[in-house]
């Protein structure tokens, strides 16, 4: 049982209160996968130029992520830089470069065709359909998305959410996406959309996730040291789908499980910059704080 995920692959340059990296390993499909292979085995599509680094595909080999999906093409890889202040729930987007990005045409290879899990991260949604023509009949979708598709491809969206099980997305995306201030009623709105169930993230006030007739709510783990949030959304979504893989069927409690193991595995991302507490991050670690996750929230 395999988990199929496409989307960027980046080196970013990130700034916030507490230090900064340069060109360090980065891009919504990198965080999925690193966070989903602590439970299962994740194909990756993506593009890099000829001048990624080939320690960050060595290190992603590592990690047991399959790259026979990834295409290196002729140019520079895709580059983001920003910085956050103080309300480390904001990124602020300084540069992006598309680079090899801006002509990328996933294209699913057959071995990879029969995945049952698949995560189609923040690229653009005619893309994200583009995938979902290409696989056969994959047990659960989720999709991510962002602002910017939000704004300039709103019927696209719409359309590619039509198609998918589960949309992932942020407090104030959900808001702009739905129209509604109010975030449950937003929530309620999505679901409308299409979607069986809509995932809310919220940063550090946590996560909230609806379905028809029902409701879960999440704080985030209380951690007292982040160091740089970039990654957290993604690295939601490869603990939450790879958890969710793992599971005989995604009942409520199953679903809800695997918000909480989503919630570790962002937890334990934010405390180094880029992925490298990813790098160092056993399953081990991650169950322990699943299980204080548990003390913490019963009442
Ligand atoms: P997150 O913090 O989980 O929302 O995602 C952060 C990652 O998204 C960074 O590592 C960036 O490289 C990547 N990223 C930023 N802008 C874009 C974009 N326009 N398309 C695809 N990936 C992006």
């Amino acid at each position: 049982m395999s988990i199929l995920v496409v989307g960027s692959v980046a080196l970013d340059s990130v700034r916030t209160p507490f230090g900064e990296v340069e060109e360090a390993l980065g891009g919504s499909a990198t965080f999925f996968s690193l966070a989903a292979s602590f439970f299962n085995r994740v194909r990756l599509v993506a593009v890099v130029g000829q001048d990624f680094p080939e320690e960050h595909l060595d290190f992603l080999r590592s990690r047991g992520v399959d790259l026979r999906g990834l295409q290196v093409a002729p140019g520079r890889t895709f580059r983001w830089r920003g910085y956050y202040d103080y309300d480390l729930n904001e990124a602020h987007t300084l540069e992006t470069q598309l680079n090899v990005f801006e002509d990328f045409r996933p294209e699913i290879p057959e071995e990879y065709r029969d995945s049952e899990f698949v995560f189609l991260a923040n690229i653009d949604p005619v893309l994200q359909a583009g995938v979902l023509d290409q696989v056969r009949s994959p047990r659960l979708v989720l999709c991510d998305t962002m602002n910017y598709w939000i704004e300039n491809r709103r019927d696209e969206l719409l359309k590619t959410i039509s198609r998918v099980d589960y949309l992932l997305l942020n407090d104030a995306e959900a808001r702009q996406l739905a129209g509604e201030p109010n975030l449950i009623s937003a929530g309620r709105k999505l679901l409308e959309m299409g979607p069986s169930r809509v995932i809310i993230k919220k940063g550090e006030h946590g996560v909230i996730m609806l379905g028809e007739g029902s409701f879960f709510s999440l704080p985030a783990y209380p951690l007292e040291s982040v160091f740089d949030p970039t990654g957290a959304g993604d690295s939601f979504g490869g603990g939450f789908l790879g958890a969710l893989s793992r599971e005989p069927e995604a009942s409520e409690e199953a679903v809800r499980r695997a918000v909480v193991y989503g919630s570790v595995t962002a937890s334990f991302a934010v405390e180094d910059f880029s992925c490298r507490r990813l790098g160092t991050l056993t399953r081990e670690e991650i169950d322990a704080r699943f299980r204080e996750f548990m003390r913490i929230t019963c009442f």
